[in-house]
């Protein structure tokens, strides 16, 4: 692997001078080649085949250097956007990749899957005129560009501290306060129940959104950072977040996410080949020797699968039943309309494309089974919208007398995800919301209730973002490591 230098930075010769900016206006958006719907259902490799490298510096061309950059502004972790389009246009992709890299832990994986339209893109001036810049493709482009041809740059090495942290939890949130206090020279372990790292990276995140090998890389570079993982732990009544402070840990950081999926409480739910969302992912998803033994086996796709719920965990289960049996029906069962969906429209795009039916204002009563304890039908009810709820979205009301039957032969729940409360009911005085996720001071520092205890991500947020978990987690490592040397460190017992 070559290491990256300023002299390796000239990716691409000939590119033009930057354009005035008036004349930026008149520049084409560059085609975002995809693959075609018929072909990707047999195949679970990313629907964007991304930008080819004059295409990149076309689009990075229409970058207009706003001084006020509002795309700054809407990103979470304000990435130095401008510059990294300048970068672009000029083909400089490598060093566009390092301006990334300097405010993001994972940009390539966050140009890929951030809901852009709602956050940098949804902010660029050229929204409607006639397109934003495509600003998390470029993103991605040049994250991969750095990555294939020199590796991730290696950090560079400072002297331990002496201070050891243990991080609970292998997932966005988790991996970034790991590279941050590695890189400051703290000794980080990191903790998880899955067998593997990486958290809904892994373990719930399509392969068509975002390939493995992205957040594989990302796990080897924190390993080059000496970062230490214990998979297949389950912290909570065995092992408490108690014992790894009474182990000798200086600090605990706490990145479990949000992963309990919310259960329907619907008759018939326990029915053979009803499956909630994560389980059905990860059997389609993941490789079967980096599953518990119990999840292996790829999950059933008959002739009728239908999912009930609206967000993109739901649009995510229903592409991947397209494609774990391209000649299964698709339903998307959702009980409000297509305008409160709280999910991503290209998401939606994407699930038409691949024939994905939608049933709106639709709700499952009962699952039924047949002789085998198989779910083989749903009865339904159809919905029209009443008054608005507390978040101002109006309440679905059941319509009498419009029940019927749908035939099913699989059922996915992807009703959305709360916080496991196991972690907040077995650490003492660790103080919760009245929702169950951790309470913390300010998103500012993710300090808890516990002086030695920092948490950050969907535990604290609830179900939300891989980039608002890494910004949260940034600013906690920050804190952390301003805190770490007020106290000597402690002696690890055993690690
Ligand atoms: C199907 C799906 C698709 C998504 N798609 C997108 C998307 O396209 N774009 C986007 O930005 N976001 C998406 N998200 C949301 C995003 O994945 C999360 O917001 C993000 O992963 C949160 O990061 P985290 O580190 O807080 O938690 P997680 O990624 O959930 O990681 C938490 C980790 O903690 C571990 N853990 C939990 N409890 C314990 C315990 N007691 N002991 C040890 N380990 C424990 C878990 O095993 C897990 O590995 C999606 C979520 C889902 C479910």
């Amino acid at each position: 692997m070559r290491t990256c230098m300023a002299e390796d930075t000239e990716d691409l010769n000939g590119a033009a001078a930057p354009a005035r900016r008036r004349e930026r206006f008149r520049i084409e958006p560059s085609p975002l080649p995809k693959q075609k719907p018929d072909a990707r259902v047999y195949n679970w490799n990313e629907v964007f085949l991304g930008f080819t490298p004059e295409g990149a510096v076309q689009e990075a061309s229409r970058c207009l250097e706003c001084e006020h950059a509002p795309c700054v502004r809407a990103c979470p972790l304000h990435n130095c956007i401008p510059e990294a389009m300048f970068l672009i246009a000029q083909g400089r992709f490598s060093e566009a990749a390092l301006k990334f890299l300097e405010t993001s832990n994972m940009p390539d994986i966050c140009g890929r899957i951030c809901p852009q339209e709602k956050l940098c893109e949804g902010a660029c001036v050229l929204c409607g005129a006639p397109e934003p810049v495509r600003i998390g493709k470029l993103e991605a482009f040049s994250v991969d560009y750095l990555r294939d041809r020199y590796g991730y740059p290696v950090p560079v090495s400072v002297l331990p501290t002496g201070y050891q942290l243990a991080v609970v939890g292998a997932g966005p949130a988790g991996l970034a306060v790991a590279e941050e206090l590695a890189k400051r020279g703290h000794g980080v372990t990191v903790f998880d129940a899955w067998p593997r790292p990486g958290g809904l990276l892994l373990y719930g995140i399509p392969n068509f959104k975002l390939k493995k090998e992205v957040p594989l890389a990302l796990l080897e570079r924190l390993e080059r950072l000496r970062v230490r993982f214990q998979c297949g732990v389950r912290l909570g009544r065995e092992h408490g977040v108690e014992e790894l402070l009474g182990r000798g840990y200086d600090a605990v950081f706490l990145g479990h996410g949000a992963t309990a999926g919310n259960p329907m409480k619907t008759p018939g739910e326990d029915l053979e080949n009803v499956y909630q969302a994560t389980e059905y992912l990860v059997r389609g998803n993941v490789p079967p020797d980096w599953l518990p033994e119990e999840l292996r086996g790829l999950p059933h796709a008959g002739r009728r699968t239908a999912v009930i719920g609206g967000g993109d965990t739901a649009m995510d289960c229903v592409r991947t039943a397209r494609r774990l049996n391209p000649q299964t029906e698709v339903y998307c069962v959702y009980r409000r309309t297509e305008a409160e969906m709280p999910g991503r429209g290209e998401e939606r795009v994407h699930a038409r494309e691949e024939g994905v039916r939608f049933e709106w204002l639709t709700l499952p009563k009962r699952f039924l089974g047949n002789e085998r304890g198989e779910v083989c039908a749903m009865e339904c009810i159809r919905m029209r919208l009443g008054e608005p709820d507390a978040k101002g979205r109006r309440r679905p009301v059941e319509i009498p007398g419009s029940e019927f039957t749908l035939e099913v032969d699989t059922v996915v729940l992807a009703l959305g995800y709360n916080v496991d409360p196991e972690i907040a009911e077995t650490t003492p005085d660790l103080q919760q919301t009245k929702w169950g996720s951790i309470w913390v001071e300010s998103e500012e520092t993710g300090k808890t209730s516990r002086q030695e205890i920092w948490a950050a991500g969907d535990n604290v947020r609830g179900a939300d973002l891989v980039v608002t978990a890494v910004a949260a987690a940034r600013k906690a490592a920050r804190d952390i490591d301003r805190t770490l040397p007020t106290r000597p460190p402690k002696r690890i017992l055993s690690p």
